[in-house]
C-alpha cells in the first residue's frame, strides 16, 4: 500500500508500457478486458483478482481514476481534475471495502449558498436549508425543530397527484415556493439547462429537506476523505499486482474496429452505453459536462477566498453554479495545512452540454430511451455493463463502487455455476 510514511503526495508516475496505449505488449488473453480505469472497473479488477482471475484494464484517457482524479498542482495544492469529490456513504459493505486502499480523515462536507434575502441583499446560509437559512433569507425567527417543520408545512405544496411527478413538485412539496425560486429553480437550470419541472423528482430529491439545526450536506454515517486523495486508492487497488494490465490512451473502439482486442471471457464495459451501440443509429442519451474556470489567487498571508470548501450560487445572475476552494479540506499536503502555500485555488464550476459526459439527465424522455439500450444489452452476450454512464444512473461514489461489488457477486455465482471464469 502506497498510502503511509514518506510515500509522496503527488500520483505515482507510471510505467512507459501502461501509457503507451499498446495493448500488443498486455497479455494476449485475459479473463477480463475492463473499458474504463474508473471505479466501476477498477472495483472488479481488484476483486477478481483477489480469486485469482486476470484483467485487462484499457482506458483512452491519460491517468487512472476515471472522474475521480485528482493531482498535486504547481502550487502544490491537491485538486480534483473533474470536480470536488466528497466520499459519503451509508453501505457498510462500502466503507468495509474502501479502509482497504486508503487511511481516511473524517470530514463532514458543509455547503454555503449565496442567496438574497427580502432585502436583495446576498447573504451565505446553509445548504441544505436549516433554521438559520430561513431566518437570514426570510427574517423568520425559527428556533426549534416544531418551529421550521410550522414553517415548512405553511410553505409546501403538495403535489398534485400524491406523489411528486418531477424536480418541480417535488422541490415545492418539501420546501415551498419561496426557497424553490431562491435556492433550487436556477441552479438546476444552470447545471442542467432544464428547469425542474423538466426532471425527475429524484434528482432534487437528492438533498436532504431538515428541520433541525445539522447543516451538512450528507446525511450519510461515514463520510471522510482519502489521507492522499482519490488517485491514490486507485493506485493502491491496481499497480503491482501481477493479475491487473493497465494500458492508458487506450480507444477500445478503435482497438474493436482493428480487430486487436485481446481474448478475453468476459468484456467489462463501464463507458457510456448508447457509444456501445453507436452503429445501431440510435439516438444518443443525453448527458452534461462541467467545465472549470481555475484560478490561483496569491495571498502574502496565505488566506482563504471563501468561508467553506464548497460555495453555491442559486442566483441566475451569475453563470457558474458553485465555486470550490480546495485549501478547505482536511487531506490537502502538509504545507497547505500549515499555511506556507502563499495563495489558494479556486475553481468556477459551469455546466455544458459538450465535453466529457459526467451526469445522466434524469428525464421520463432519457429513462425511455436508456430501456431500449438496456434492453439490447441485456441481450448481449459476454458483456458486462456497470457504472454510472453504462448503466445511465447517477450514482454517486459509493453507490458506484456498491454496484461494481454486487457485479462482481454476480460473476462470482456464474463462474461457480459454469467454470467460465
Ligand atoms: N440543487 C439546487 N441548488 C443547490 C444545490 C443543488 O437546485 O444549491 C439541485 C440541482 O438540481 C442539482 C441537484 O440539486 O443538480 C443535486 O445536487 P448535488 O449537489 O447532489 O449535485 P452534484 O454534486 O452531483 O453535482
Amino acid at each position: 500500500i502506497f498510502d503511509s510514511g514518506e510515500s509522496s503526495e503527488a500520483p505515482l508516475q507510471l510505467d512507459d508500457a501502461v501509457l503507451s496505449g499498446d495493448v500488443s505488449t498486455a497479455p494476449d488473453s485475459i479473463d477480463l478486458l475492463i473499458v474504463g480505469a474508473g471505479l466501476s472497473g477498477a472495483v472488479l479488477a481488484e476483486r477478481c483478482s483477489k480469486l485469482g482471475m486476470t484483467s485487462l484494464i484499457i482506458d483512452k484517457r491519460d491517468h487512472i481514476g476515471g472522474n475521480c482524479y485528482d493531482y498535486v498542482d504547481s502550487n502544490g495544492i491537491r485538486c480534483s481534475k473533474y470536480g470536488a469529490h466528497l466520499f459519503h456513504t451509508q453501505f457498510e459493505r462500502v466503507w468495509d471495502y474502501v479502509l482497504g486502499f486508503s487511511q481516511w480523515i473524517p470530514f463532514d462536507h458543509r455547503v454555503k449558498g449565496l442567496v438574497e434575502d427580502k432585502a436583495g441583499v446576498k447573504r451565505l446560509v446553509p445548504i441544505p436549508p436549516t433554521q438559520e437559512t430561513v431566518n437570514i433569507l426570510f427574517e423568520e425567527s425559527v428556533h426549534s425543530e416544531s418551529d421550521m417543520q410550522a414553517w415548512y408545512d405553511k410553505e409546501r405544496l403538495a403535489p398534485p397527484g400524491g406523489e411528486p411527478k418531477n424536480g418541480e413538485e417535488a422541490a415545492l412539496s418539501r420546501v415551498g415556493p419561496r426557497l424553490f425560486e431562491k435556492v433550487f429553480k436556477h441552479y438546476t437550470k444552470k447545471q442542467w439547462d432544464k428547469y425542474p419541472a423538466e426532471l425527475d423528482a429524484s434528482v432534487l430529491l437528492r438533498l436532504p429537506c431538515r428541520t433541525s439545526t445539522d447543516d451538512r450536506y450528507f446525511p450519510d454515517p461515514w463520510q471522510a476523505l482519502p489521507r492522499r486523495g482519490y488517485t491514490r486508492i486507485f493506485e493502491n487497488m491496481l499497480l503491482g499486482d501481477p493479475n491487473i494490465t493497465l494500458r492508458l490512451n487506450c480507444d477500445f473502439f478503435k482497438l474493436k474496429e482493428a480487430g486487436s482486442l485481446p481474448k478475453h471471457k468476459l468484456l467489462v464495459y463501464t463507458g457510456q452505453i448508447d457509444s456501445y451501440y453507436a452503429a445501431l443509429g440510435m439516438p444518443k442519451l443525453e448527458y452534461r459536462s462541467l467545465r472549470f474556470e481555475e484560478e490561483f489567487l496569491p495571498d502574502p498571508d496565505g488566506g482563504f477566498f471563501q468561508e467553506a470548501m464548497v460555495v453555491n450560487h442559486p442566483s441566475p445572475d451569475v453563470p457558474f453554479t458553485r465555486i470550490v476552494e480546495y485549501k478547505h479540506v482536511p487531506n490537502q499536503p502538509q504545507e497547505v495545512k500549515e499555511g506556507k502555500v502563499k495563495g489558494t485555488l479556486i475553481a468556477r464550476e459551469y455546466s455544458s452540454a459538450e465535453g466529457e459526459p459526467y451526469y445522466p439527465v434524469p428525464n421520463p424522455a432519457n429513462r425511455a430511451l436508456y430501456e431500449k439500450y438496456a434492453d439490447l444489452a441485456a441481450r448481449e452476450e459476454g458483456v458486462a455493463f456497470v457504472g454510472r454512464l453504462a448503466s445511465y444512473k447517477y450514482f454517486n461514489m459509493d453507490q458506484a463502487i456498491l454496484n461494481a461489488l454486487e457485479m462482481f457477486d454476480n460473476l462470482k455465482d456464474m463462474g461457480r455455476g459454469s467454470g467460465r471464469l
